[in-house]
């Protein structure tokens, strides 16, 4: 086949542009996407050579490194898969990935941030034209002999022609510009090598003066180092490797289990949110080798959806090497080494809880809604993520959020269960009515405001021995706050007007009766003791949940002069105006919409102005 000229993917054209501009100062970070990219075409060979020993022979796999200051060119060749030339067409003259356009939308800037996303949208191999104004790639795919040449200035097309090339793998030329010439200096590579590319797991080596390779690296992969050869720097660099974060990692663990089940894992817990943690699909998942030999990222079976946060890799002789997603999936091994994984992530946190109080928060403030999902998922391990759990509580308004232990300590007497109240908002919570007679009591409440709450209190329904009740639920269990004698003097004294109010409100409750939470709040709304509460019931409905709409119970005060009066209200029509004016009060302060607004607000008026329904002024 002769020479064909393609233009690039019109996308590609300004992502090359907006590359170049935007790394001017950071121009070094090309040589370490070129050397990853050697890098994984002999990962990919050696995966496929488990199948095809031939593939690769007795060679051993490396990259070469070559700078020619006379002809003015830099190379990095490797040894490993290799490229057809449709695969080149594909490969390096589309983006492969649709992250393009996400890509330059999240352009920041801010160089070193940038220059770590060009990594993670995969779109490195361009990185090259920061420093070149030409770009060759020859490159023979393992187990062909035919070999292709791409050239291209990165001006909007390329150039793709039949070449000849003795052996398989990759070469790229760069064509260094004028202004660069420093990256054709061999202490200048070495250094950038080291710098980026130390843990990288095979040899990367640079042709010196007398024409003799030195290996620049250590060559070996980076978690079957020992431990105590590592220094804090190692692990985050190989971090920043392995995630293409531009951040440091904020802790992580590195084991190696010998015995029954053997493999080495490296886990990271990051400090920022990756793009997609939301996307439950894209869960990141770890990568998984088995023996050395890197089989697949993103093996989300390694670790649960709740734990998609963390980063990392397993090595293990205990798969196959021939192990596929679908082998993944229902193998044994996988599901013990999952569980072995899941309680490193939760020793590695508890230590961060305990040791590192403020790694731990900004930790929870950034991954906390995740991990809540563990309570969901994961009830064998409901007790040790509950202890991780960390909440706002009514114990201290500007305070650091609870832990369930810290709660469990501080109870009051004769408290019997930890408390809580979900809502819309903090300040929703904080001025809810059902809070008030637990502050009288001196109970504390924690006080929940992630829409997961919801799920997180249906499934932990208890921790340490005490339930978790909500005290906008059933009969509060604050016997100590009303005395019982009083209570059922009043309840005689209510009877009728209880009756009564539920008369006007039909339906609309299951019961109208009189609080022991309220102290200084007239009315609330609750929902009965073995139902759904009412904030889950609200959201299961605007998610369009067909699911029957339950009854609340309005709550009166007794104590309050608003239902007090209702006892001397004789007149029908202004009795079931106040009725109303209580109800609506009550849906208002669960962040509840009015039945009917403008029929509130005319009562409301009224009841302000002293008049009776008919216009009739009553006091
Ligand atoms: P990424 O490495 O994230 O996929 P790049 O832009 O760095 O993105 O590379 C694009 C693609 O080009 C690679 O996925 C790979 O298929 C191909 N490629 C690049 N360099 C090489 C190489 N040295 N050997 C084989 N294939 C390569
Ligand atoms: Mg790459």
């Amino acid at each position: 086949m002769s020479a064909e000229r393609h233009t690039f993917q019109a996308e590609t054209k300004s992502l090359l542009r907006l590359m170049i501009h935007s790394l001017y100062s950071n121009k070094e970070i090309f040589l370490r996407e070129l050397i990853s990219n050697a890098s994984d075409a002999c990962d990919k060979l050696r995966f496929e050579a488990i199948s095809r020993p031939e593939l690769i022979g007795a060679d051993e796999l490396a990259v070469e490194i070559v700078a020619d200051k006379e002809a003015g060119t830099l190379t990095i060749r490797d040894n490993g898969i290799g490229m057809s030339r449709e695969e080149m067409v594909q490969h390096l003259g589309t983006i492969a990935r649709s992250g393009t356009r996400e890509f330059m939308n999240k352009l920041t800037g801010d160089q070193a941030k940038d220059a770590q996303l060009i990594g993670q949208f995969g779109v490195g191999f361009y990185s090259s034209f920061i420093v070149a104004d030409e770009v060759t790639v020859r490159s023979r795919r393992a187990g062909t002999d035919e070999a292709s040449e791409w050239t291209s200035t990165g001006e909007g097309d390329f150039e793709i022609k039949e070449t000849e090339k003795a052996t398989r793998g990759t070469e790229v030329i760069l064509k260094v510009r004028d202004d660069d010439k420093e990256f054709l200096e061999n202490s200048r590579l070495s250094f950038i090598v080291r710098k980026y590319s130390d843990h990288i797991g095979l040899p990367i080596r640079i042709r010196n003066d007398k024409g003799e390779l030195d290996t620049l690296n250590q060559a070996r992969a980076f978690w079957t180092r020992p431990k105590a050869e590592l220094k804090d720097e190692d692990y985050q660099a190989f971090y920043k490797h392995l995630s293409h974060d531009f951040e440091d990692a904020l802790a992580w663990a590195h084991h190696k289990v010998e015995g029954n089940l053997e493999y080495t894992s490296l886990i990271y817990i990051p400090k920022r949110a990756p793009f997609e943690l939301w996307n439950r699909e894209a869960h990141q998942g770890l990568h998984l080798y088995v023996k050395r030999v890197f089989i697949m990222d993103k093996a989300a079976e390694l670790l649960p959806p709740y734990l998609r946060f963390v980063r990392g890799l397993v090595d293990t002789a205990d798969l196959p090497l021939n192990v596929s997603r679908e082998i993944l999936q229902g193998s044994r091994t996988t599901e013990k080494i999952k569980s072995a994984l899941v309680k490193r992530v939760l020793d590695l946190l508890e230590e961060m809880a305990e040791k590192k109080p403020g790694d731990y928060k900004q930790f929870w403030n950034t991954f906390g809604s995740v991990l809540k999902e563990g309570i969901v998922e994961d009830a064998a391990n409901g007790e040790r993520i509950g202890r991780l759990l960390r909440m706002a509580s009514t114990r201290d308004p500007d305070g650091e959020p609870t832990s369930l232990p810290e709660y469990v300590k501080r109870m009051a007497e004769g408290q019997k269960s930890i408390y809580f109240l979900t809502a819309e908002s903090l300040t929703a919570a904080r001025s809810s009515p059902h809070l008030e007679g637990f502050a009288k009591r001196g109970f504390e409440v924690l006080l929940l405001t992630d829409r997961i709450d919801e799920w997180v209190v249906s499934h932990l329904t208890e921790f340490d021995g005490k339930s978790l009740k909500s005290v906008a639920q059933g009969a509060a269990e604050l016997e100590d706050v009303v005395e019982t004698a009083e209570q059922s003097q009043q309840e005689t004294a209510f009877k009728d007007v209880l009756e009564r109010a539920k008369a006007v409100l039909a339906d609309r409750v299951q019961e109208v009766q009189l609080s022991k939470r309220l102290t200084e709040s007239p009315s609330c709304l609750v929902a009965p003791d073995f139902g759904m509460s009412r904030r889950l019931e609200k959201m299961l409905l605007q998610g369009g949940e067909k699911i029957p709409r339950s009854k609340p119970i309005l709550e009166l005060n007794a104590g309050h002069p608003l239902v007090e009066r209702l006892k001397e209200t004789n007149d029908e029509a202004v009795f079931g105006d106040l009725v109303e004016l209580l109800h609506g009060q009550a849906q208002l302060a669960e962040g509840g919409q009015l039945d009917d607004p403008g029929a509130f607000v005319k009562r409301l008026n009224r009841l302000v102005l002293g008049q009776a329904p008919t216009g009739r002024i009553i006091v």
